[in-house]
């Protein structure tokens, strides 16, 4: 039939979530928090709505937010976006990343994404009436080959995305590719999306390279993040753009008629916790390298090998050792038979690269989801 999204069916996050609950597996597929969000949050939300704050929000987001935001911005990477004309609250990076792309992208035109990539970005670039231009990353390392997106460029590209910390395999951009960026990016009428959601999820020392942090990058960037993995509330579906006053002008055109703003009583506890306590985000890193860490030293007692995971909340295992099946039917194979439920990776590509053996697992769990899945795992 003659549909408009013909490839796009049920996400493999669905399909894995509802397999796990079918057969009672240990779920460390989807990417969601399994622990409460931080108490304050909730007290905030609650005295939020019971102090009547539950009618719609100003479209662009509440001002106490946006200047939340601008400053914590401010700490992070030493530039203060403006709150009035260069920030907008979502309901969720999802919404952002569509707005973006609506914002700018127009039929017939070409958005180069990088492979593998989040599963929305596609969709919301073919509905546009656009092309998404696949370049893959490194198989192995899944760095970015500048020289190959230079050469997918073309006059009708007209965007350009990427994801550091990145899902599925947890890479991080370096300054080097930030330098790269900033090159390839100079004397073209490119657009950015910069997809950060996991920018608080860094590990070992290591600094997230914003292009918030690049003058050159910020001024042609939407940089797209979400209160859901900052802050352990991926239900509450709260995030925001940060883009130049001309770009944020025409995203706030498709915010204002795609939801025209976004819940309220959220905005007020954000704003709150944002602003009294700024440890939670600087301390996040910390929080989640010690899961890590754990998950990796418990994943030794398996035949499941992990890949280095420089940030963001998911474990690469290659699971050669244990089963040569492609990897759709490998995590339906290991949800029935074993219990344990991940996310293949050949969902975020538009051709996975032959014989690759990866599963996905997510670590935001409490110690006794991982250990249930450790003991089921090390019987593999
Ligand atoms: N981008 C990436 C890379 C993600 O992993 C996610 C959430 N899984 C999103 C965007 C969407 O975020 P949100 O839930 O705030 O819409
Ligand atoms: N972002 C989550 C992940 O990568 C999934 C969110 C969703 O289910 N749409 O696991």
């Amino acid at each position: 039939p003659d549909t408009k999204l013909p490839k796009v069916g049920t996400t493999i996050f669905t399909v894995m979530s509802q397999l796990a609950a079918e057969h009672g597996a240990v779920n460390l597929g989807q990417g969601f928090p399994d622990f409460p969000v931080p108490p304050r949050l909730v007290d905030a939300l609650t005295r939020a709505m019971q102090a009547g704050h539950n009618q719609y929000a100003p479209m662009t987001g509440i001002p106490a937010l946006r200047q939340a935001i601008a400053a914590k911005t401010e700490r992070c990477y030493g530039w203060r976006p403006d709150a009035d004309t260069e920030i907008t609250v979502t309901s969720g990076a999802t919404e952002a990343i569509f707005n973006a792309i609506h914002a700018v992208v127009r039929a017939g035109e070409e958005v180069i994404v990088l492979d593998p990539c989040y599963d929305c970005y596609e969709p919301a670039i073919e509905l546009a009436g656009a092309t998404a231009v696949h370049v893959p990353l490194d198989p192995a390392t899944f760095a970015p080959d500048w020289d190959a997106v230079r050469a997918a460029i073309t006059p009708k590209t007209r965007m350009l995305m990427v994801n550091s910390p990145h899902n599925p395999s947890g890479a991080m951009f370096t300054a080097a590719d930030m330098q790269a960026l900033i090159d390839l990016l100079q004397g073209t009428d490119i657009v950015l999306l910069s997809d950060e959601v996991y920018e608080h999820i860094v590990f070992d020392g290591a600094r997230h390279e914003s292009a918030l942090l690049y003058p050159q990058l910020r001024e042609r960037s939407f940089v797209i993040s979400s209160f859901g993995k900052t802050y352990h509330c991926t239900g509450w579906k709260l995030g925001y753009a940060i883009a130049p006053p001309a770009l944020s002008a025409e995203f706030r055109k498709v915010h204002q008629y795609n939801v025209f703003c976004s819940f309220t009583p959220s905005q007020h506890a954000f704003a709150e916790m944002i602003t009294q306590e700024p440890e939670h985000y600087e301390q996040l890193g910390a929080f989640y390298q010690d899961k890590r860490d754990r998950f990796r030293a418990q994943l030794a007692a398996t035949r499941l090998k992990p890949l280095p995971v420089p940030g963001g909340y998911f474990q690469l295992v290659d699971y050669s050792a244990v089963s040569d099946l492609p990897d759709l039917e490998f995590a339906r194979w290991l949800t029935v038979e074993h219990g344990v439920t991940g996310i293949p990776l050949s969902p975020f590509y538009a051709s996975a690269p032959a014989g690759q053996r990866l599963l996905r697992l997510c670590f935001a769990k409490n110690e006794d989801t991982v250990n249930r899945a450790i003991e089921r795992l090390s019987k593999l």
